[in-house]
């Protein structure tokens, strides 16, 4: 629901339970922009903070405004600001210090009611072509395309979506690839001394995408994912995991973080 609104933007609330695509559907129906490039990133709106999903340009804590928790230790009703989350790429401080300690029951998000459309990552404007002019419903039914293309149902295969993450290195570092890989892909990081290397590049250079290894494989069209053929076990896919960190770091000097939470 919409609990404020100004000339310029609108505060949602949205609880935890919510599956976070529909909400993401309601605020675009409605006008409100901000989180239409993470449309189709399956899961609930509770846990959108918890990693502080992010995709094609945009991060949740961009229009995070805070949260309802309930504290599991003493029962206490708590509410969390912006700065109080640690927001961080993927992380945050219920991923850290508050793991299993806080259960988040509502979000409030800041939207915008003349959004600044952000276009720029991946191949967002190339997909928006075969849609007309940049509008909410537009990007969203653009960027729903490129997911629906590139990563794995998990109803066909179970993954969890993006298994590393993208790796924040010196520039040094970037420069030394470079001399073998001069079409090495890099983003800015907000620290101008790094920067953001995709670590699908690295791990498909290294001729990981789409191989199969057991009942686990590297996805054939997105090599960031591993997916299970049917069968595998957890162990399966972590020694997976564990051969691509190893490649990446021989060749690459980086070592690969994992973006999933190991149970
Ligand atoms: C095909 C695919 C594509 C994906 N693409 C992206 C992507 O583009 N960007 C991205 O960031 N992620 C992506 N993901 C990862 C995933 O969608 C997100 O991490 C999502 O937020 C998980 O939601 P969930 O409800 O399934 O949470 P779960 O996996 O059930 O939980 C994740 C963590 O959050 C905690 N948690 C969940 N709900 C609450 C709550 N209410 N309060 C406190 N803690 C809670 C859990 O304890 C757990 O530690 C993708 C996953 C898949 C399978």
């Amino acid at each position: 629901e919409v609990v404020d609104r100004d000339a310029d933007s609108v505060i949602v609330r949205a609880g935890a339970g919510v599956e976070w695509d529909r909400l993401v559907e309601w605020c675009v129906d409605k006008g409100f922009g901000g989180i239409e490039n993470l449309s189709y990133i399956p899961g609930d709106v509770g846990a959108a903070p918890v990693q502080n999903i992010g995709a094609y340009g945009v991060e949740f804590n961009d229009v995070f405004v805070k949260c309802d928790a309930v504290l599991i230790e003493d029962g206490r009703e708590v509410c969390f600001g912006k700065e109080d989350c640690g927001f961080d790429y993927r992380n945050s401080i219920f991923k850290q210090e508050l793991k299993n300690k806080a259960i988040i029951t509502f979000v409030y998000i800041k939207l915008q009611l003349k959004p600044v459309f952000k276009l720029d990552y991946g191949n967002v404007k190339t997909a928006l072509k075969g849609y007309g002019e940049a509008s909410l419903s537009n990007i969203r039914k653009a960027i729903i395309e490129i997911r629906r293309t590139k990563l794995p149902d998990p109803a066909k295969f179970g993954n969890a979506g993006s298994f590393f993450k993208n790796p924040i290195v010196d520039i040094e570092l970037l420069k030394n690839i470079q001399k073998e890989y001069d079409d090495v892909p890099f983003y800015e990081s907000s620290d101008k001394a790094k920067v953001k290397i995709p670590a699908a590049w690295m791990i498909d250079k290294l001729g990981w995408k789409g191989r199969v290894s057991g009942k686990a494989a590297v996805h054939k069209d997105q090599a960031l994912v591993l997916i299970n053929l049917g069968g595998a076990s957890g162990t399966e896919i972590y020694q997976l995991s564990q051969s691509i960190e190893r490649d990446v770091k021989d060749k690459f000097d980086i070592s690969l973080e994992r973006e999933v939470s190991l149970i």
